[in-house]
């Protein structure tokens, strides 16, 4: 692969980035011991795949964007999906000449020659980029479905043919449900059993799509079949219940959460899928730019203090504390968390839930782990005075605290505070930064056609004010993006979610409206002239990048 130092000077000649902007990428890249590639794009300085053009043209490899080609499924099974995934190759032509392999590293001899042994012919590499490589995976997915409905068929004319309901595949069946969601993305399963039949629904991307409906004998079979996997009493049918389960999907631990409530026509259950997948999501992965990223680290990497994230519900602020914990979780650190719920299990974290029968409050779950000494604490979420001044006098006493507070933006985090009565010197002195933000869809990279727009048009179509703000007037035009719809992303043009960002950092200046009793406004006002960028800004840079579209920002920032 390209070093980072000839990947920079390549760069620089073409005049692509602005310079300082490159030289600081290239010194986080340098200092994190991360591929400068991955920091650019995941910057949103350059496009994936227009810098993966630039190193191919330099590495003398003809460049191959994936998602503009159609690939023969004989073509890609070449390669089985656990190999193509492990060693980033997606085999995508064949000719004459020999078998098309993109490659992440061309330069990987190993799996050329492996390929060429198994296949008796030659393989001609192409670079292609990590992006294109993980959406071109998603096309291995067709068998799995085609699997999915036969099984599915095979139960119904099972049950047409009047067999026994215990003869019915159950196991297979439940499996089949929850391998396909995962293979989809799906973050949950609701099974709703209705007059005559029962209607299984994915939720993907945050929208909850009707997959199929089954004949009702299917489904008091299949809650048997979930309770029993879930440890859950099979012979309680009136009141609600909660389990867990642990599933293996090739090498991965899925783990569900299992939630059955009764209704009228039955028991409806939602399975809630927490991978491993979605859970090594990193602060990068997540869409946090490299400049705040910078901003996190100093923060984070200080022993005692408070960082809150904060947004509405679903917004992803929790997981944004994962991502942290996940970087601060060593072996030599104590690291304990009082949630409601716990929703993702982290090897070596002490994970207490909330639990209102047992009189288990945040509150009162944060006093029993201040008794056992940790570094690090996470708090779900601070909702009262009680919470809050538990939480500040720990950060206060050597401990970094971690939580969420439900607000809008982030410096109306602070004011919230006084509202729950905390002086302001202890909010002052305690909080290090705060982290604001929305989930957008991405768009569907599938489908991705852009178009060149002038600032007037886009004034006749969003508020006026808004484009003068965000957009550079000294540019006429401006290049965005959307999807025109396709199967992959269920004609709506978008695929996946990715987070907006603002991040307050808690400067002199700031700490001193805050000792003032500043409104949000005021604090809002200095930490943008301290270089804030607020969730529509960052938002607007992943529109200029491709990334989303101006809607989404605008929806998701309104909420
Ligand atoms: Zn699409």
């Amino acid at each position: 692969m390209i070093t980072n130092e000839r990947l920079k000077n390549l760069v620089k000649q073409l005049d692509l980035i602005p310079q300082e902007r490159l030289e600081a990428a290239f010194s986080f890249a340098e200092k994190n011991n991360k591929p400068l590639a991955g920091v650019l794009v995941e910057s949103d300085l350059i496009s994936d795949d227009h810098l993966g053009q630039i190193i191919a043209d330099e590495l003398g490899y003809e460049f191959i964007d994936l998602d503009k080609v159609t690939i023969d499924d004989e073509v890609l099974n070449l390669v089985p999906k656990v190999m193509a995934k492990a060693q980033k190759v997606i085999t995508f032509g064949r000719d004459q000449k020999g078998i098309k392999l993109a490659m992440v590293n061309p330069g990987n001899l190993t799996i050329i020659h492996l390929l060429e042994k198994k296949t008796g012919q030659p393989i001609i590499p192409y670079l292609t980029t990590r992006e294109n490589i993980t959406n071109a995976l998603a096309r291995y997915q067709k068998g799995i479905q085609k699997e999915f409905a036969e099984i599915i068929q095979e139960n119904i004319s099972q049950a047409k043919k009047g067999l026994r309901a215990e003869d019915l595949p159950i196991i297979k069946i439940v499996d089949t449900i929850i391998e396909y969601a995962y293979e989809n993305k799906a973050s949950d399963i609701h099974l709703e059993p209705r007059d005559e039949k029962t209607m299984i629904r994915f939720r993907i991307d945050g929208i909850l799509h009707d997959i199929i409906d089954l004949p009702k004998v299917v489904h008091d079979l299949m809650i048997t079949r979930l309770k029993i996997m879930a440890k859950l009493r099979t012979d309680e049918h009136r009141s609600a219940q909660d389990g867990k389960i642990r599933f293996k999907i090739e090498e991965e631990n899925l783990d569900i959460r299992v939630s059955i409530v009764p209704i009228v026509e039955g028991e409806k259950v939602v399975l809630r899928l927490l991978s491993e997948r979605s859970r090594q999501f990193s602060l990068e992965d997540l869409g946090v730019s490299s400049e705040d990223l910078v901003k996190l680290k100093k923060e984070y990497s200080k022993p005692y203090g408070m960082i809150l994230a904060t947004g509405p519900t679903g917004s992803g602020k929790t997981t944004s504390l994962y991502a942290i914990i996940k970087i601060l979780n060593r072996r030599e650190v104590n690291i304990s968390t009082i949630e409601d719920p716990v929703e993702y299990d982290i090897e070596g974290v002490n994970q207490i839930q909330v639990d209102p029968k047992t009189n288990l409050t945040f509150a009162a779950g944060l006093r029993s782990i201040l008794r056992q000494d940790p570094n690090i604490i996470m708090v779900g979420e601070i909702r009262d005075q009680e919470t809050a001044d538990i939480a500040i006098n720990s950060a206060m006493t050597g401990h970094l605290v971690l939580s969420t507070l439900h607000t809008n933006d982030a410096p109306t985090a602070l004011p919230r505070f006084l509202e729950m009565n905390i002086e302001p010197f202890l909010i002052a002195s305690t909080v290090n930064i705060i982290i604001a933000q929305r989930l957008v869809r991405k768009i569907c990279s599938q489908c991705i056609v852009s178009e060149q727009v002038s600032l007037e048009q886009l004034k006749n179509k969003f508020e006026s004010a808004t484009v003068e703000k965000y957009f550079d007037p000294s540019k006429k035009e401006v290049r965005i993006y959307h999807g025109k719809g396709c199967p992959v992303c269920g004609q709506t043009g978008y695929a996946g979610r990715i987070g907006v960002f603002e991040v307050l950092v808690i400067t002199e200046p700031v700490r001193e409206l805050i000792m003032k009793r500043a409104n949000a406004d005021q604090i809002r006002q200095q930490a943008v002239k301290e270089g804030m960028k607020t969730m529509i800004e960052d938002g607007i840079r992943k529109v200029l990048a491709g990334v989303t579209t101006i809607e989404e920002v605008l929806r998701a920032t309104r909420e």
